[in-house]
């Protein structure tokens, strides 16, 4: 915008010192416009640790849910991205989600099985958290160590796991995800990446729900929070799963959804109700083998510092000199 009004003010100058054709020049700017869009379109950053990569849908806990075709690239975070969501309040998980779509808004590309763009909206909210660490991993390649302090429960040695959502040369991945519960398994529909539960005739396809899916019905629980109205929790939790791959979804339509879903008769709730409850996917904890005894260690998944330290490097003295 501001090499537009450069350009702008630079053409008005020159109109005043020449008798040329004016709306010819205005064409030449407009082309310099083009070319620059397009150069930038090509060459986003200057850095080449601002390339994007592909990531691996398998390693992704929910990747079994992307349907073929579909692309997530990440970069790097940029310093502005970096101090944006360093502010991150810990102790409020609606920011805490917030910053994070924030940081994925910049620093994820996302196609879609059909050829169109895509965005971090199009990506299962269950695999957000290990995005992020994504980012994270290749913002500090050279290794900004978030660990979390363990004893062993076969030998009482104490050592930290360090948070890896990918290996590196010196780390594996530490990273567990929640496996497929046993009793889903033949309800999965491999083509559509979807479970399919057939009731009374007709088919319901669930599929855990996208992050944009996700940010309109927590704002809309915000909303009647603050309206001081009661949310119908039972009806938030299972419609999500029934937008497959859906990314967004009008106030109207949420009504005529929940008032589809009041109208269910016992057997599809209890259905729904139950598989919602078995679709527990998404990172679990972390594991990594005692360096004593070489028995499997598990931990769970929360920070020791909070949210906010995932982006600030702990040691900044070591790591940058
Ligand atoms: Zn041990």
């Amino acid at each position: 915008m501001e090499d537009k009004k450069q350009n702008d003010d630079y053409l008005k100058q020159f109109i005043g010192e020449t008798t040329g054709n004016i709306d010819e020049m205005k064409q030449e700017v407009s082309e310099i416009h083009k070319d620059l869009e397009e150069i930038n379109e090509k060459m986003p950053f200057n850095s080449n640790n601002l390339d994007y990569l592909n990531v691996d849908l398998n390693s992704l806990p929910l990747g079994m849910f992307y349907k073929q075709g579909f692309k997530i690239k990440i970069r790097s975070a940029k310093v502005h991205e970096v101090q944006a969501y360093s502010v991150v309040d810990d102790k409020n998980l609606l920011d805490v989600t917030e910053k994070m779509n924030q940081l994925l808004a910049s620093c994820v590309k996302v196609d879609l099985p059909n050829g169109q763009k895509g965005s971090y909206k199009d990506i299962k909210d269950g695999d957000r958290l290990q995005i992020v660490f994504m980012i994270r991993e290749l913002t500090f390649q050279s290794g900004n160590s978030l660990a979390k302090d363990v004893q062993c429960d076969y030998c009482s040695h104490e050592f930290s796991i360090p948070f890896r959502a990918t290996a590196n040369s010196k780390t594996p991945k530490t990273f567990t995800s929640f496996d497929m519960p046993e009793e889903m398994k033949k309800f999965y529909n491999p083509s559509d990446r979807t479970f399919d539960f057939e009731i009374n005739g007709g088919v319901f396809k669930l599929s855990p729900p996208t992050i944009g899916i996700q940010e309109i019905f927590y704002e809309d629980i915000k909303m009647k929070v603050e309206q001081k109205k009661t949310p119908n929790v039972s009806f938030l939790k299972v419609i999500p799963f029934l937008l497959v791959d859906r990314v967004t979804i009008t106030k109207e339509g949420i009504a005529a959804k929940e008032k589809e879903f009041k109208n269910y008769d016992m057997k599809t709730f209890q259905i729904l109700n139950h598989a919602v409850d078995k679709m527990v996917f998404g990172l679990k904890g972390l594991k990594m083998k005692c360096p004593e005894c070489g028995q499997e260690v598990h931990t769970d998944m929360t920070f020791p510092d909070g949210a906010s330290s995932l982006f600030i490097v702990s040691n900044p003295f070591d790591y940058f000199t």
